[in-house]
């Protein structure tokens, strides 16, 4: 039986896991099939401490795995399908198999909002994307005109790692000043190659027909008035939702689905601790999230202790 499991390996999940296993209780954390999360999927971090150049993302969780395997955390790659919690140990359903644990840390993050657009799920992955870092280096984007959509620190941050590739970058966004943090604003605001369509929405991506990318059709929120903007590929950066769908009916959430902490970040079933993005539509940090994955993994150990007492 194990005494802690991890869900996720973002920052909050490798984090719990470095101060488990630091703490000798040898934690499973699953991965999930994103190992080490978003940020795995950013170019630069600016605003971790401790990083006075920027960390590469995926650098950075590679290392935070690293930091917790030393000290005794198994990571494994596999998905975690239920959790039963009616008695205890908690059986978890890992891949088909039955895994047991004392405690559980549900650090299952979030994944990326869609628009919920005519012709955006037919031509994901055909130049519909959630992830510049990802896709926008593919043939297919280069000198080509490219739309994302957004208002965010991520739809500015997408934008501008695209000026590398497109000709040009439409940022559409549906209000008339961005919600992104005044840095990453300004900075995308003086990029010559960077167009913003304000106050503006997409109403569908084309063309399914052609089974690829040709355009957006928008709709100006002031006018009304559509127009079709012709681009090559379509950058969604509009946000996040919780992956708590297998918590749903057994955890306490938002009506977004975020899990809500009873004390500390203990849930309503005793033994269950959450920490970061799957918990937190407020801050949603890297810090932040590693935060949470600490104070996770200190209530984890103390509920540990009392009950083994
Ligand atoms: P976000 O801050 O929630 O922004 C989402 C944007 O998408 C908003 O501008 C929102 O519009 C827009 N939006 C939401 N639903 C939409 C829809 N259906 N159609 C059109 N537009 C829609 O999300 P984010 O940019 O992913 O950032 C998430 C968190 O990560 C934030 O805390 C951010 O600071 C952080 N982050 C930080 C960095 C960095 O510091 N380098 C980089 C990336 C992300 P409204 O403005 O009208 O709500």
């Amino acid at each position: 039986m194990e005494k802690v499991v991890i869900i996720g390996t973002g920052c909050a999940g490798l984090t719990a896991a470095l101060y488990t296993a630091r703490a000798n209780l040898s934690p499973l954390v699953l991965t999930g099939i994103m190992p080490g999360g978003l940020l795995t999927t950013t170019s630069i971090v600016e605003n971790f401490p401790g990083f006075p150049e920027g960390v590469d993302g995926y650098e950075l969780m590679t290392r935070m795995q690293k930091q917790a395997e030393r000290f005794g955390a198994r990571v494994k790659f596999a998905t975690v399908e239920s959790v039963d919690v009616s008695k205890r140990p908690f059986t978890l359903s890992v891949d088909g198999e039955p895994v047991q644990a004392q405690t559980i840390i549900v650090a299952t993050g979030a994944g990326h909002r869609h628009l919920g657009v005519p012709g955006e799920d037919m031509l994901e992955k055909k130049g519909v994307t959630y992830c510049a870092t990802c896709d926008g280096a593919l043939p297919m984007f280069r000198n080509q005109p490219l739309v994302v959509v957004g208002g965010g620190d991520s739809a500015c941050e997408e934008a501008t790692y695209l000026t590398r590739f497109g000709s040009t970058v439409y940022l559409i966004h549906r209000r008339d000043s961005f919600r992104a943090s005044k840095i990453m604003a300004d900075r995308t605001l003086a990029n010559p190659k960077i167009k913003p369509v304000w106050a503006s929405v997409v109403t569908e991506v084309l063309d399914p027909k052609l089974d690829e990318v040709t355009g957006v059709k928008v709709k100006n929120l002031k006018t009304g008035v559509e127009s079709v903007l012709d681009c090559a590929g379509v950058f969604v950066a509009v946000g996040h939702v919780p992956n708590t769908q297998i918590f749903k009916g057994v955890l306490d959430t938002d009506a977004n689905g975020y899990v809500i902490p009873k004390h500390g970040s203990q849930t309503n079933v005793e033994g269950i601790f959450v920490a970061g993005d799957c918990s937190d539509h407020v801050y949603r940090q890297a810090i932040t999230a590693a935060g949470m994955g600490c104070a996770a993994a200190i209530d984890a150990e103390r509920y540990l202790s009392a009950l083994n007492q």
